[in-house]
């Protein structure tokens, strides 16, 4: 828990959101400002700024992010369509939250390479 985090005010319930899916290691919900016609976000319960900083010891963490997303694709109606990971890393790539997260986008083709 990061005091003044967002996502760690998600996860804390403090911060409503539309979750999609939980378990003891992470948390999926809706994103508020969807980019795609499916987009949700995958965070560890783990409060870690973003990929940069994960070592070893996050492995299975990083794993379980990865599961997960695949997880909420399939609910949420995806697999077949196929669907987008996103890890945004620092500033050039837009990340403005600083709890990692993984997008799940979908429901639309999309372009490469990303704008
Ligand atoms: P990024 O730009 O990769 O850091 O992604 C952060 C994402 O968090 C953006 O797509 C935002 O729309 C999303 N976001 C910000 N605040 C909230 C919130 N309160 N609930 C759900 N998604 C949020």
């Amino acid at each position: 828990m990061s005091t003044g985090c967002l996502f760690c005010n998600i996860v804390a319930k403090t911060t409503p959101a539309q979750i999609v899916f939980e378990d003891d290691h992470v948390l999926a919900f809706r994103d508020l400002r969807p980019v795609a016609p499916t987009h949700a976000l995958v965070i560890p319960r783990k409060h870690i700024t973003g990929v940069h900083d994960a070592t070893a010891e996050d492995v299975e963490m990083l794993g379980r992010v990865m599961l997960a997303a695949r997880d909420v694709a399939e609910k949420l109606g995806l697999a077949g369509s196929g669907y987008r990971l996103v890890v945004n890393q620092g500033a050039n790539a837009g990340q403005s939250v600083l709890h990692l997260h993984c997008h799940v986008l979908g429901g639309r083709p999309m372009g490469w390479p990303p704008g």
